[in-house]
């Protein structure tokens, strides 16, 4: 929580001509998340994991030195920017080392079998990262990191990343581009940020060609575009590939309220695909799933979300009700559009083509 992004105007850095104000990646989204988690009582159900700092190997195993070297020289002192829109604040590194650690820790948990599952509650986010700079609030690589780590010390010797935040997941598509080992499937608004990058014809190269989809939704896409996403693209994907783990880059920022994309997502939308997961989790999996946290930049509904989702993962159903819920699900174009559905035709291909590997049963 005490990652300092500054007093920028929402991404725009305060300046001159820009009235600070705030960055729109602060702690209060998170902290409402886990202020919700204890009101609504299902903190009390739930194990709550310590989080180590990742140790700088670790980060090395994917980010160049000279880039970690940067962020932990800058860090001691004032602060600076990891690289594209990603300010920092003194003690960032130190913080970031947290926040990737504490994926590593909730995915050595579900393969221990101390937990079922897990949602690592963590900033900074992590998939835009590059392994030579940061990109888009994310400092290093949690997700990808959390995988190598899956797979290199933990033997797994196939895995999945999906990643539902509302953004590309840039940094995880390219730490296993031309890896069949890891499949990674991302679920974003079309050509948002980064610019440029998420297209459906990105979909692996070498070894790793076809184990990258790349489902870029038309803004506007609403809950029965995420749901038909899932039940046609990624779940059929999933139960091909049969991954040892699962690992979702949760960012909660495809929500109605996001300032930062055009979606449409409800709470009730993300407990249903949390579900769709969970459900082909126990098929493929004995249902070892990890959720790292990444963006989501509404404060007020992004707790909602993320209740829900820490719910359906804990078979858990508390009483707190989404007070938004009735009026966003009420919302014009939430059911399936037919522009969303000729992209999720596309990437059933896609899909279709994961080549169907045997069952390893942990
Ligand atoms: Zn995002």
């Amino acid at each position: 929580m005490w990652h300092d992004t500054g007093t920028g105007a929402g991404v725009i850095p305060a300046g001159l001509t820009v009235q600070p104000l705030g960055h729109l990646e602060n702690a209060e989204g998170k902290r409402r998340i886990r202020n919700l988690l204890e009101v609504s009582g299902l903190l009390d159900q739930l194990v709550t994991l310590k989080p180590r700092a990742a140790t700088e190997d670790e980060i090395l195993r994917l980010h160049t030195s000279e880039y970690v070297d940067r962020i932990k020289d800058e860090s001691s002192k004032a602060g600076g920017d990891a690289g594209d829109l990603t300010p920092f604040g003194p003690g960032s590194y130190e913080i970031a080392l947290l926040a990737a650690g504490g994926c590593i820790v909730a995915v050595d948990a579900v393969l221990d079998g101390k937990v079922d599952n897990a949602y690592a509650l963590v900033r900074p986010p992590g998939h835009h990262a590059e392994r030579d700079m940061g990109r888009g609030f994310c400092i290093f690589a949690n997700v990808a990191l959390a995988a190598i780590h899956a797979r290199q010390i933990r033997g797994l010797s196939r895995l999945a990343v999906v990643d539902w935040d509302v953004h590309h997941g840039n940094g995880t598509e390219h730490a296993f581009y031309d890896d069949p080992t890891v499949l990674t499937i991302s679920v974003h608004q079309d050509n948002n940020y980064p610019p440029s990058s998420g297209a459906i014809s990105d979909t692996g190269s070498g070894a790793g060609e076809g184990y990258n989809i790349n489902v870029p939704l038309p803004p506007g896409s609403g809950v029965g575009a995420y749901v038909a996403t899932f039940e046609r693209v990624v779940v059929p994907a999933l139960r091909a590939y049969h991954p040892e783990l699962i690992i979702i880059a949760s960012g909660l920022d495809a929500s109605a309220m996001d300032p930062l994309a055009s979606m449409m997502m409800t709470s009730d939308g993300y407990r249903t695909l949390t579900r769709l997961i969970l459900g082909v989790a126990r098929e493929v999996c004995g249902g070892r799933l990890v959720a790292c946290h990444e963006g989501g930049y509404s404060p007020a509904y992004v707790p909602y979300c993320g209740l829900a989702i820490m719910e359906e993962l804990a078979g858990v159903r508390t009483e707190l009700a989404d007070p938004l819920l009735e009026l966003l699900a009420s919302f014009g174009g939430q059911e399936l559009q037919p522009h969303q559905e000729a992209v999720i035709r596309e990437a059933m291909k896609l899909a279709a083509a994961v080549p169907v590997q045997p069952a390893r049963h942990p």
